[in-house]
């Protein structure tokens, strides 16, 4: 991982959001699920393996239907698996025996959006410290705060509610919103896709300085190769269903990165790389009948 960003998180008085990124190892092993509503038998995944340092930006991108989320909600505990297991930090996350478990270690942030429209930015953000009365209210309220006025000034927002906002700054308070639980993986599932240009470079800058500062481990789906290669350090192109690994690609791209980072000729060489890959994927899925979106 490359982090260019020497800034330190934000702390206040018995708080910290911690920017360990010894934390947040994962190891998907031989992973398989077979879903079987009313026999059916659909294979979503097949023997995918996957090591994924703590701290890795991690894109996967694949066709539509290739298991891209069934394997987000195996490691986000919401679904079980069928084969193989996943450790994180060298202790089962996912296995075979065990129901599947979510937890606040692993925080989903969805294309859809699940902000309470009855609550503020700052009550939404604070809402898990306060459930799991991790702290005192008040005290909650202070890191929200801090954690706005850090990322772009949105303690300026904070007492608006989300139906006032646009997506895109909707979205910036979810990621907040799953930050602040310091989260030893963050989960976002193709969290921009239904946005406009402008407002996605916009998320891509606020989610890069995040990742920046706090070292997280991001494993992020997506179908814009564009947005994998300029976000992650390593770029998953997975088959067609039964999903696994067909190619594994480091991004040795400098951060912090910027508007320049996309028009670079290591830009261009990287995504030239994996092109080929994804379209072939993609044109095998289309094939079977499946919606391409690659
Ligand atoms: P992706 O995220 O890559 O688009 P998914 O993980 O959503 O793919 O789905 C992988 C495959 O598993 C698809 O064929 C999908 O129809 C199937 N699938 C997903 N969820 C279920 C379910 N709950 N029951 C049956 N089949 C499912």
């Amino acid at each position: 991982m490359q982090n260019g960003s020497p800034e330190s998180p934000p702390s206040t008085p018995g708080v910290q959001l911690s920017a360990d990124s010894t934390m947040g190892h994962l190891e998907v092993r031989g992973v398989g699920k077979i879903y079987d509503p009313e026999g059916a038998r659909v294979e979503a995944l097949k023997k995918c393996s996957l090591d994924i340092p703590a701290g890795d930006f991690i894109a996967i991108v694949g066709p539509s239907g290739c298991g891209k989320s069934t394997l987000l909600n195996i490691l986000a505990g919401f679904d079980n698996l069928t084969d193989g297991d996943v450790l994180m930090d060298g202790e089962p996350l996912a296995t075979l025996d065990d129901p599947p478990k979510p937890g606040s270690d692993r925080v989903v942030v969805f294309q859809n959006g699940a902000l309470f429209p009855w609550k503020t930015v700052l009550q939404n953000v604070v809402y898990g410290l306060v459930v799991k009365k991790q702290m005192p209210e008040s005290e909650a309220n202070d890191m929200g705060m801090d954690l706005l006025a850090r990322t772009g000034g949105l303690d300026r927002i904070a007492q608006v509610f989300p139906g006032q906002l646009s997506s895109g700054m909707q979205r910036r308070v979810e990621i907040l919103r799953a930050l602040i639980n310091n989260p030893r993986i963050l989960l976002l599932d193709e969290p921009f896709r239904a946005m406009d240009t402008v407002s996605k470079t916009n998320m891509h800058q606020h989610l890069l300085d995040i990742y920046d500062t706090y070292h997280k481990t991001v494993f992020f789906i997506t179908h814009d190769l564009d947005e994998a290669i300029f976000l992650a350090d390593t770029v998953v192109v997975m088959t067609t269903r039964p999903g696994t690994i067909k190619l594994r690609l480091n991004i040795d791209l400098p951060r912090p990165r910027n508007r320049h980072t996309i028009t670079s000729q290591q830009f261009m060489e990287l995504k030239q790389h994996a092109v080929s890959a994804v379209h072939e994927e993609a044109k095998k899925a289309f094939e079977r009948g499946e919606r391409e979106l690659a």
